[in-house]
């Protein structure tokens, strides 16, 4: 094969890879923070449950306080009953007292509320810990990972763009810059192999003459439609 079109080809062929790999790294690093992230949230999630139990705790001895309060003022207007000296005195303890039993009552639903969200909070929050620890456990082995990841990662692409550099310096400057510029437009895919006598990029059949060409691999020759560079697949092997 030409030697400018076997360089091109395997130009070609380390670009790809060297594309490859950089979008197996992105999707490896979005992958990672997908992870961070679901960890932070379940630390977000336990923080607020443990603060909200917190608060349910405070505000349930808050409301067991009122009950007692209430209960010592219902005991104070049912002792104050036997004292009274007039009906109407009597009545306005009577009603004293109603109020203060539909104040408990309130106060005592609420207290139930509360005690219905302790219970929730305390049965989740457990489970809640155990996941953020082993995900946070597992963030430490995948961020090892990771690194040794990134590591080979660096070490590859230094070692590409080395070969790289060689094939580019040997290759003719022109068709350099061709290729570049097809490759943008094609996809990455500058030079093609040709295809039962017809372009394998864009699959238009070939002149006989052109063919003649490829088949021959003296030189760098181009699809007539596409523009792609032309080998042929038997003189690469
Ligand atoms: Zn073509």
């Amino acid at each position: 094969m030409n030697e400018n079109l076997s360089l091109l080809v395997e130009l070609q062929k380390l670009d790809l890879e060297i594309d490859r790999d950089e979008k197996e790294r992105k999707k490896i690093l979005a992958e990672a923070d997908r992870y961070i992230k679901e960890i932070e949230e379940l630390e977000e999630d336990l923080l607020d449950k443990e603060a909200q139990l917190k608060q349910t705790k405070t505000e349930k001895r808050i409301k067991e306080g009122k009950i007692e309060e209430i209960d010592l003022l219902i005991a104070k207007h049912e002792e104050e009953k036997y004292k009274v000296k007039s009906q109407d005195e009597f009545a306005a303890l009577e009603k004293e007292i109603t109020l203060a039993k539909d104040q408990k009552e309130k106060v005592e639903n609420l207290l139930l509320e509360l005690m219905e969200k302790e219970e929730d909070l305390t049965n989740s929050i457990p489970l809640l810990r155990e996941k953020t620890e082993s995900g946070n456990k597992n963030r430490e082995i995948k961020g090892k990972k990771l690194a040794t990841y990134l590591d080979n990662f660096t070490r590859t692409r230094e070692k590409s763009e080395g070969e790289r550099k060689n094939l580019t310096l040997n290759l003719n400057p022109i068709f350099l810059e061709q290729f570049e510029r097809l490759k943008k437009t094609r996809d990455g895919l500058a030079v093609i192999s040709t295809k039962n006598g017809a372009c394998g990029g864009c699959h238009v059949k070939l002149s006989f003459s052109l063919m003649g060409r490829v088949g021959k691999g003296q030189g760098v020759v181009y699809c007539e439609n596409c523009n792609r560079v032309l080998y042929c697949i038997s003189d690469n092997k």
